[in-house]
């Protein structure tokens, strides 16, 4: 169980309105109060932050703006003595337009970087060597006077994409996470892990019906290359080098619960890998019981695959909004982080998400994410899932910081800040502390099978079982009330959890609207 940390809007030390490692560091009692493993801990690199860190200019440091790597070692040694793991973001696929290894690429055709990044001539009228589309809009190539070639880029074009086929950088990149590794981290979080390798031919992708420029097109000779694979074994040769240490994988891709099972499948890949299915629009229990399916099928390659699963992050709309409506109440909010609870492999949550925060509200002239100023109003991006945390209701920006917060703090945000939910046993966030410590104590909701009994549209019942243990786990998503009768029922001695309407008479479930049971036969 891992709770995301976006360090930007999560405390703010130092004042200057964006967050910062000695403000995240101050709070990792709160996180280790939850009950998670650990944190995972999004870009505090230094950056122009023209992606709010996820475009890097120096793999081995810290941004001012977060703090010193000082500061970070100081998180670290909190966070082990509070028995939390930390895991890292790293993102490798491309650096920031402002690293020097690209300035020094960009700047010739001779030069001793001039392959590590993706560099390739005009067609020959002018256009780019190929049609791929960048996730952000547009063509993924800008033109490079210097070089008189265009470099690809799948994001922004101020990310140029590093060229994963020069053995050099592969070895610069394994070298950061050695780096890493020997301060002592406890694994990474490996962004857009499918992206590193490139068709060589730089092949047309073929067009299909899409909302999005990226999307217009089967994504086949970008990203997904079989090389990756080779590369991935390669990071977990390095990690196993060290004690303890894991990755979670970020996957987006057309087939991303396939590459979720090919890249952690065995013993030689990654450990766990993470995509955008649940973190989307569909989130019913056919959906969801099907994606639990690969996880227990032989087929995966005698060793089994791990899957973690989130349903929000810092680049969805948080799932309160998402899933359970604009005005989602303090039940749908505890049912989602049940649901979430009762998944097989390891879950994610992200800071607010244990309070319930609704999605902020941010207007166009005040949006920051360059996804949304590009996709606006189509998508308004992801600032409305980074508005600062609110720690307490009555102190400027919720206590987020004394000064000016870089995104505004949401109003609606206040009335659910940490302190006034501490102080409810009610709360999302007690309930959120009491359904991860139920998840603790019965091993079978982490690791077990998952059997569904039903799996509709609404209603979802499944048995989670391993060894002799045995959890019963069952949720109305939707509005009606509904029943199911259980061909066996768990026994007496059962512990549970209840989200709303949701009871057991005899062999009969009752779930009323919008409920929630996790019955688990060991007390
Ligand atoms: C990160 C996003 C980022 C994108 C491009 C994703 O994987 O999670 O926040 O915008 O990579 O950098």
């Amino acid at each position: 169980m891992l709770y995301q940390i976006y360090p930007r809007s999560f405390a703010d030390a130092n004042r200057d309105g964006i967050g910062d490692l000695t403000g995240a560091a101050e709070h990792l009692e709160y996180v280790a109060s939850l009950g998670v493993d650990g944190i995972w801990l999004s870009p505090f690199f230094p950056s122009p932050m023209r992606d709010f860190g996820y475009d890097v200019s120096d793999y081995r440091g810290v941004d001012p703006i977060f703090g010193s790597l000082a500061d970070f070692d100081g998180l670290l040694v909190r966070a082990h003595a509070l028995g939390l793991k930390v895991i890292i973001d790293q993102v490798w696929s491309y650096t920031s337009l402002d690293h020097p290894w690209f300035a020094e690429s960009r700047a010739s055709r001779g030069n001793a970087r001039a392959d590590w990044y993706v560099w390739a001539d005009a067609r020959v009228d002018g256009s780019p060597p190929s049609n791929w589309r960048s996730w952000m809009g547009g063509p993924a190539w800008t033109w490079e006077p210097r070089r008189r070639q265009y470099y690809l880029h799948n994001f922004l074009p101020e990310m140029p994409d590093l060229n994963f086929h020069c053995p050099a950088v592969q070895e610069a990149i394994l070298d950061v996470a050695r780096f890493w590794l020997e301060r002592g981290v406890d694994g990474f979080r490996l962004d857009t892990s499918n992206f590193y390798f490139h068709s060589r031919g730089l092949e047309d992708n073929p067009a299909q019906k899409g909302d999005y420029p990226a999307q217009m097109q089967r994504n086949v000779y970008n990203i997904c290359q079989p090389e990756n694979l080779v590369f991935l074994e390669r990071v977990r040769t390095v990690l196993d080098g060290y004690r303890e240490r894991m990755t979670v994988a970020e996957i987006s891709s057309a087939s991303s619960l396939e590459r979720m099972v090919e890249y952690t499948c065995g013993t030689g890949r990654l450990h766990t890998a993470y995509s955008f299915l649940l973190l989307g629009e569909r989130f019913d229990p056919a959906f969801i019981s099907e994606l639990m399916r690969p996880w227990q099928d032989k087929a995966t390659g005698g060793s089994r695959s791990w899957p973690t699963w989130a349903f929000s992050n810092h680049d969805t709309v948080r799932v309160a909004t998402r899933w359970a409506g604009p005005n989602a109440d303090p039940a749908r909010c505890q049912q989602l982080i049940a649901l979430l609870a009762c998944l097989r492999g390891t879950i994610v949550l992200y800071q607010g998400e244990e309070l319930g925060l609704p999605e902020s509200e941010i207007p166009l002239e005040q949006l920051q994410d360059p996804y949304g100023k590009a996709n606006w109003p189509l998508n308004k991006g992801r600032d409305g899932c980074r508005t600062p945390m609110p720690w307490r209701a009555g102190a400027h920006a919720g206590g987020f910081t004394s000064g000016t917060p870089w995104l505004a703090f949401e109003a609606r945000h206040r009335a659910l800040a940490v302190d006034v939910q501490e102080a409810r046993s009610d709360s999302t966030l007690n309930f959120t502390r009491r359904v991860l410590a139920h998840r603790r104590q019965h091993p079978e909701l982490r690791l077990g099978s998952f059997e569904p009994l039903v799996a509709d549209h609404d209603l979802l019942v499944a048995w989670r079982r391993l060894d002799g243990d045995a959890s019963l786990v069952a949720f109305n998503l939707g509005p009606s009330r509904r029943t199911h009768d259980l061909p066996s029922r768990p026994g007496a001695a059962a512990s549970s959890i209840a989200v709303g309407e949701a009871a057991i008479d005899g062999h009969r479930l009752v779930l009323g609207a919008w409920s929630g049971l996790i019955i688990s036969e060991r007390p």
